[in-house]
């Protein structure tokens, strides 16, 4: 039983297989982040066993995982003193594949290697990937537990099978070795190696250690020593507890992700249990990046699967008009390999990336409605770089608009400057007794908004207008409609209110202007033609002798000044 053995892989392990070593993959560096979070994994399973059989830690209980390699015999190897794996182990997990969809997966592979390449990705590869940079791997492993003698070597060239044989193994766990193939030498340098495992695998928990470089003086150039040094932070802090984190920490880590000089604004750091289980840790920047408006910038937030680094700028946790924020999505139940394509998809995504956005508001709520002026001013920083981009929420995220709604900030005439510092309810708190909606102008700036005789009748009544002069104005008023059940209502529009507003004295002068301009409005009307839609005796103006207004439902006039210039 204890001589060398060869066996065929599962048919689909083979198709995998193929399939693996023809595509051209990209990034072959996944190799490593694949091997080390098996790695973590074994650890994390011998961790768990160990809590009922102490036994299990053997006279080894410091969990760590240790990358070396030779560029003698050009190979690269992974080891863990995780659990590992018995004889009927090996054969089992590395000659089949057990994952659901495997046949599924399979059948949608077709002769277009892009898509292939594609799926390939989304299926996850796992152990296999090895095979993307090594001709031969050799596993050597003990299960925890289990005598010396009962230790395997299993091997394989990745093509239609593999040898299984007992050996003798002092320490549990395992070690995976890459045989590289021809050309893959790149990868055989102490650096090349370190800056891959920190750039997917520094927030692994465990310390992944290799043995550090040393100068020799003999042949003047640096050697591998002896020491051994850890890779990586080795510490997740958004999987910490928040009591035990600091918000120097959190300030530190904020500019470790973002490399950002200055420190974060705010920061929301949260354990969400539930049907899908993620940690966040979300921040908010002081200042605006220069390409905030640049339609192609990707996203501020990192995906990790378990603590394993997936991938950068992942849009699709994050709604576009939150695109300012920065941080970490965690997910527990996301599959390692997750792709792009994937994430478009996914039912985990969406409530993840709700779940993210209802925070992020929160934040800005707690800052927005705090009684503490530090927050207070903290809020007004925040609208001053991010307000513009926030408003695109407002018709972007429909099952929120009244939240945003709330956080919004206008110049208003009852400031008398264009500082945007008025929010809805407090238009709403200083209404008049009988005005039923929120006036506001929309205009290319503050000067002309004022200048406007649409203004005049607000002046004269002491009606308060909040004055709208973004780019993005427009746009967002045709989706905020209303708030706190009050229309919205430009100054520009409709007369209706305006009587309402308007004292007996005025009604009845009105109504006499009605009937005494009578005529003169016909002439007019007959005059004007098509030009004008309507000609009406009005209440609004005081000083100016006409003006022009739309129609309840037509364009504002700075909406078609706009589409105009826009070439529409
Ligand atoms: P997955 O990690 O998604 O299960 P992999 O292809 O990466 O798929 O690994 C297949 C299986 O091989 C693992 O589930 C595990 O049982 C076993 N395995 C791989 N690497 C190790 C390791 N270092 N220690 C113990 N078992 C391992
Ligand atoms: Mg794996």
């Amino acid at each position: 039983e204890s001589e060398k053995q060869t066996m065929g892989f599962q048919a689909e392990v083979k198709q995998l297989l193929q399939l693996m070593i023809h595509s051209l993959y990209s990034n072959k560096e996944i190799f490593l982040r694949e091997l080390i979070s098996n790695a973590s994994d074994a650890i994390d399973r011998l961790r768990y066993e160990a809590l009922d059989k102490p036994e299990l830690q053997e006279h080894d209980p410091d969990l760590k995982i240790r990358i070396s390699f030779s560029p003698e015999n050009r190979t690269i190897t992974i080891s863990d003193n995780g659990i590992g794996m018995s004889r009927d182990e090996a054969i089992a997990h590395l000659g089949t594949i057990a994952k659901s969809g495997t046949k599924e997966f399979l059948a949608r592979l077709s002769s277009d290697q892009k898509k292939n390449d594609a799926l390939i990705g989304q299926f996850g590869v796992g152990f296999y990937s090895g095979f993307i940079v090594a001709d031969k791997i050799t596993v050597e492993s003990r299960r925890a537990g289990l005598p010396a003698s009962e230790g395997i070597r299993w091997e394989s060239t990745g093509e239609g099978d593999f040898t299984v044989e007992k050996i003798d193994r002092a320490q549990r766990g395992t070690d995976i070795t890459l045989h590289l193939r021809e050309g893959e030498d790149d990868f055989l340098t102490n650096w090349r190696l370190k800056a891959i495992i920190r750039k997917y695998s520094d927030h692994v928990s465990l310390p992944i250690q290799m043995l550090k470089e040393e100068w020799d003086n003999e042949s003047k150039t640096m050697k591998t020593g002896t020491e051994l040094e850890t890779v990586n932070q080795a510490n997740a802090l958004w999987a910490r507890n928040k009591a035990d984190i600091t918000d120097e920490q959190y300030r530190e880590f904020y500019k470790h992700i973002t490399h950002d000089l200055n420190d974060p604004l705010s920061w929301t750091h949260n354990k969400v249990e539930g049907r899908t289980e993620y940690n966040q840790l979300l921040y908010i920047p002081k200042e605006a990046p220069f390409d905030l408006w640049d339609r192609n910038k990707r996203g501020g937030i990192k995906l990790y699967v378990k603590r394993v680094f997936i991938m950068d700028d992942a849009e699709q946790l994050m709604p576009v008009y939150l695109r300012f924020v920065r941080g970490v999505i965690d997910s527990n139940d996301l599959p390692l390999n997750v792709s792009r394509e994937i994430l478009q998809e996914s039912r985990d995504v969406k409530m993840i990336r709700e779940g993210s956005t209802r925070r992020v508001l929160t934040m800005l709520e707690e800052l927005a409605q705090s009684d503490d002026p530090a927050k207070k001013e903290l809020y007004t920083t925040f609208w001053n770089q991010f307000g513009q981009v926030l408003k695109e929420g407002v018709g972007e995220d429909p099952g929120n608009k009244e939240r945003i709604a709330k956080l919004l900030r206008f110049a208003s005439t009852h400031n008398d400057s264009d500082v945007q510092n008025v929010s809805l309810d407090d238009y709403i708190s200083r209404m008049k007794d009988s005005q039923v909606r929120i006036f506001y102008i929309t205009a290319e700036n503050y000067t002309a908004a004022k200048n406007s005789p649409h203004m005049e009748i607000f002046r004269k009544k002491g009606i308060e207008v909040l004055i709208l002069t973004d780019r993005v104005d427009e746009w967002m008023l045709s989706f905020l409609t209303e708030y706190n059940e009050k229309n919205l209502a430009s100054v520009a529009q409709g007369d209706l209110d305006l009587l309402k507003l308007a004292d007996e004295e005025e009604k009845k002068q009105n109504e006499e202007n009605q009937t005494d301009f009578k005529d003169t409005i016909e002439k007019m009307k007959t005059v004007l033609g098509k030009k004008v839609k309507d000609v009406r005796v009005t209440v609004r103006l005081t000083d100016s002798p006409t003006c022009l207004i739309a129609d309840e439902k037509d364009l504002s006039g700075n909406l078609q000044r706009m589409l105009k210039a826009a070439g529409q």
